[in-house]
């Protein structure tokens, strides 16, 4: 009986023992078949992380590159250009405005005859409305900080007369030229500005020059000045006094008419409608977007009544 006894628990041992191996080799299979599976995916991640890197990387060189180029053909661009930057102004400034600002209708205004007690007054107006324009001036001690502040605020400062005496200016073309230059020195002195732009007084066209007038196209041309009349007139010059609205109706009227207005107003101490019509003037012609207003520069066209006697054949 205890033989049997035991030979039942030692088939028992082996089976239990057998069962054990078998249950290893299983588990040890599975673990040696899923490693690598596992080891594959790991490094499949890890190759996929890399080649991220790697295209960020390469992203970023070619940005740098990019960048390093860019900065080079500035550096070249610089070194190219800062020796001719003045010839570069100089096409600038002969862009004609009526390319520069092709389709849209040009309002120059002019104001001669200042500075006045009134010049500051118009100077705000323009400046509120971001208006830029030219003021043909005279000489007159105690209104240097008016010629400044035309000057500082972008408007174009011009010649008009030193004296404004007709019978002084046209006695002789040395007269003439004797007016220009002590008005141009004498703003040269004030601003350090030299002045490009002169307006006849009385206009080209005027009857009292007493010689060839000819003469006066030669000195202007000799003194390097160009000369404007104006193709609409406020008409805030007459013997009496125009009111606001009249000058207004007068200008307004004036620039319908044309695409590119040289406006003649007047900036003197007797001429307060004036003063008053212009921000009507400006708002109702800046309410037509196409409309822009402009100081006298090298790219405006010139508008003269009368021209060198050889230039009116051809
Ligand atoms: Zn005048």
């Amino acid at each position: 009986m205890e033989q049997q006894t035991d030979g039942r628990s030692n088939l028992e041992y082996r089976r239990k023992r057998v069962k054990r191996i078998k249950r290893f080799l299983i588990v040890s299979l599975v673990v040696l078949l899923l490693v690598p599976n596992i080891l594959c995916a790991v490094l499949l991640v890890q190759v996929h992380e890399i080649n991220q890197t790697l295209g960020e990387t390469e992203e970023k060189l070619w940005e740098l590159s990019v960048q390093m180029e860019d900065a080079n053909a500035a550096a070249v661009v610089e070194q190219v250009l800062s020796p001719v930057q003045v010839l570069d102004d100089d096409i600038k400034a002969v862009i004609p405005d009526a390319q520069m600002y092709e389709g849209k209708k040009m309002v120059y205004l002019t104001f001669d005859d200042g500075p006045s007690t009134y010049t500051n007054e118009i100077l705000d107006i323009l400046k509120e409305y971001d208006v830029k324009a030219t003021f043909f001036v005279l000489a007159k001690d105690g209104y240097e900080a008016e010629y400044q502040r035309i000057l500082d605020e972008g408007h174009t400062l011009a010649l008009h007369s030193y004296t404004h005496q007709y019978s002084q200016i046209y006695e002789s073309p040395e007269a003439f030229r004797q007016d220009i230059n002590l008005l141009s020195d004498y703003l040269y002195e004030i601003t350090g500005y030299r002045c490009e732009f002169y307006r006849f007084p009385g206009g080209s066209s005027n009857g009292i020059i007493q010689f060839d007038k000819d003469e006066c196209f030669d000195v202007l041309e000799e003194e390097g000045l160009v000369y404007f009349d104006w193709n609409v007139t406020s008409k805030d010059a007459s013997s009496y006094r125009l009111s606001a609205t009249a000058i207004t109706n007068n200008v307004l009227s004036g620039v319908g008419q044309t695409n590119a207005s040289v406006v003649l107003m007047h900036d003197a101490s007797d001429k307060y409608t004036t003063v008053q019509a212009l921000p009507g003037i400006i708002e109702t012609l800046q309410a037509d977007e196409n409309t822009i207003f402009l100081p006298i520069t090298d790219g405006t066209t010139p508008v003269c009544h009368v021209v060198r006697s050889d230039e009116n054949q051809e």
